[in-house]
């Protein structure tokens, strides 16, 4: 039993909340009550976000790629680097950081993750003994922290666009379209050591990285479920797309595959406006991963107009150099706001920013990690955040602005609780298994860094 001072249901605020779970799943939910002797008592509840993208070995290189060398620094230089860092990487180092990147992203109130997963292999590209034993050690790390898994296996076949071949630091990322099905297979069986809210679903890392007949080939083979994708990050990426298929890649890929709501397009970053209002009607969710996309310069998504078209968005953490929901959010709106020097961007019509971010991505994160979440209502899965709405942060706020707080004005230590489909993971603000987690992984991190 959950007891809530305050909570945001699917239909609205409403205070003295009790919550009973069973299975996972929120089993019923009583309004203008009081707190029971052995309730669980948090301030206030919202629905958990899932976190749609990440690559979670790269949050140890973090803080690594912020010095310029040699001209301008870009995207490309970056990915290099991280080439170089991921080279070395053993199965107990990616189990370990995974632990401590699940643990953060809990801590600040995600309750799910899309696992974008490209690492496969041993250096120089040999498989393990064990075709899919990164992504079993993922898995391990969901298990440990209880976060929700949505694990997502990558195809990536080519070094760019054109099908060109892997070079030397992408060996370890490469299959063909059959060894993937066999791996993504793998991992599939897999789900039987983690808990039922645990997916797999499938990534065809990018066009440049896959070719058109494979891509069509894996969604042939492909049952249901999630199907994410990077399609526009870098202004390089459009045009090299461009050049070898003839159209901008959200264009070619909306003319060529069967976009829909199970689909997430990553980085949708540059797109026409055509481009914009197209994918916006194909229901799929646009995966947006704010402070990445700062941090590589990407540039900023088309927003307002993805908004008005009615587009579904989430939100995702990517590299996860900083993993914080409530910078997310305001970094989302931020970047509209300075390339259109205006305020309240993300928003249609009128309306609070803080509301249509959060309650947005709380549900376009859901479906993009095949989550039966979004939402606080009975036979939802218990996906919760508690947040202390009485911290100084927010607790001049009423009820309708504190998800505008929660935006622009809070830091993630605002969050006291967290559960993944019912797993209370996070009490008092830390992770329950914290302390083991971060001892591994600065031993694991200490012995990668002696590697390199
Ligand atoms: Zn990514």
């Amino acid at each position: 039993m959950i007891f809530a001072r305050q909570a945001l249901l699917g239909t609205g605020w409403v205070t003295g909340v009790r919550i009973t779970q069973a299975e996972g799943r929120i089993a019923s939910i009583e309004t203008g009550v009081t707190a029971q002797p052995d309730d669980t008592c948090v301030d206030t509840l919202l629905p958990a976000l899932g976190n749609l993208h990440s690559h979670s070995f790269q949050r140890a290189m973090a803080g690594m790629t912020e010095v310029r060398k040699a001209g301008r620094d870009s995207f490309w230089t970056w990915r290099e680097l991280m080439y170089r860092f991921m080279d070395h990487l053993t199965p107990e180092q990616i189990e370990a950081i995974a632990a401590l990147v699940f643990m953060e992203m809990q801590e600040a109130g995600y309750a799910s993750v899309g696992e974008f997963h490209y690492v496969h292999h041993q250096r120089g590209g040999v498989p393990y003994d064990a075709l899919a034993e990164l992504s079993l050690r993922v898995m391990a790390a969901a298990s440990e922290t209880g976060i929700g898994l949505t694990h997502l296996p990558v195809l990536y076949s080519y070094g760019g666009a054109g099908q060109v071949a892997l070079a030397e630091g992408q060996l370890r990322f490469g299959n063909d379209v059959d060894r993937f099905c066999t791996l993504v297979d793998a991992a599939g069986a897999g789900l039987a050591d983690l808990p039922g809210d645990a997916r797999v679903g499938i990534a065809p890392h990018s066009l440049r990285a896959t070719s058109p007949d494979d891509l069509a080939r894996v969604l042939g083979w492909h049952g249901a479920g999630p199907i994410h994708i990077h399609i526009a990050e870098q202004p390089k990426e459009v045009r090299d797309i461009e050049a070898w298929l003839g159209a901008r890649p959200v264009e070619w890929l909306l003319a060529n595959a069967p976009v829909g709501p199970e689909w997430c397009l990553i980085h949708a970053t540059h797109m026409t406006d055509d481009e914009t209002k197209a994918m916006a009607a194909t229901g799929a969710v646009a995966g947006l991963c704010p402070i990445t996309e700062a941090n590589l310069g990407d540039g900023p998504f088309n927003g307002q107009v993805y908004l008005e078209a009615g587009g579904a968005f989430g939100l995702g953490s990517d590299s996860n150099v900083n993993i914080s929901l409530t910078e997310e959010l305001r970094t989302m709106e931020y970047s509209q706001r300075l390339r259109d020097l205006a305020r309240n961007v993300m928003v249609v019509g009128e309306g609070s920013v803080g509301q249509t971010l959060y309650l947005g991505a709380a549900r376009g994160g859901a479906q993009a990690l095949g989550r039966d979440a979004g939402e606080i209502a009975v036979g939802c899965l218990a996906d919760l955040v508690a947040i202390d709405a009485q911290a100084p942060a927010l607790c001049a706020l009423a009820q309708d602005q504190i998800l505008d707080g929660l935006a622009f004005a809070a830091k993630d230590d605002v969050v006291t609780d967290q559960w993944s489909a019912g797993r209370h993971c996070v009490s008092g603000g830390r992770h329950v298994a914290r302390d083991a987690i971060v001892a591994r992984y600065r031993g694991a991190v200490g012995a990668l860094l002696a590697t390199l």
